[in-house]
């Protein structure tokens, strides 16, 4: 792992209380990995049909409950038309965040993230979308390094969010859901 503020390393580590702290050994950034298991899930996100809009419905995963979009945007402090990796009549790209998300398949862009949220209209990361790594570690499941990219701009990391841990057979669970929405 390195450090979200310098990109130096990362070694040493403290666990407390289910929480494991690593401090970077260049700048002093603290980083804070939480090792309990989180609940993944996912809700409905419709997207309104009006004027050169089109309706969409999609998934927006939740973690712990909380919609994971609305963090990331909160978060990044962006807008939030953004639809579900998968998405209701979208089947090359359900097909394609299927392999995503269970490692069947390496990640396209250059950073290596998987891409969770994207354009409603058409998909493409070169319109903005916010994606994590993806890793699988015995039986769990991590997403971690969270960012907004666009394919040709240098991603904007979000900071102070994830890395999250989910069971195998439940996030696999969840996932296959979503995809038949
Ligand atoms: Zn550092
Ligand atoms: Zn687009």
């Amino acid at each position: 792992m390195k450090c979200r503020n310098c990109g130096e390393s990362l070694r040493d580590s403290a666990v407390i209380d289910k929480v494991e702290y690593y401090v970077c050994s260049s700048c002093g950034e603290v980083t804070e990995v939480d090792l309990n298991m989180k609940q993944l899930g996912f809700n409905i996100l419709h997207r309104k049909e009006s004027k050169g809009i089109h309706e969409c419905y999609s998934s927006d995963f939740t973690i712990e409950g909380q919609s994971l979009l609305t963090t990331l945007v909160t978060k990044a402090d962006g807008h939030r038309d953004f639809m579900g990796c998968f998405a209701k009549g979208w089947d090359k790209l359900n097909k394609h965040s299927l392999k995503q998300l269970l490692l069947q398949q390496p990640p396209e862009t250059e950073s290596g993230r998987s891409l969770i949220y994207v354009c409603p209209e058409c998909a493409d990361i070169g319109c903005g979308a916010y994606g994590c790594k993806i890793s699988k570690v015995g039986q769990e499941y991590i997403w971690s390094q969270f960012a907004y990219e666009n394919g040709y701009e240098e991603p904007q990391p979000i900071k102070e969010i994830g890395p999250f841990k989910f069971t195998a057979t439940e996030y696999e669970n969840v996932v296959n859901s979503a995809l038949a929405l």
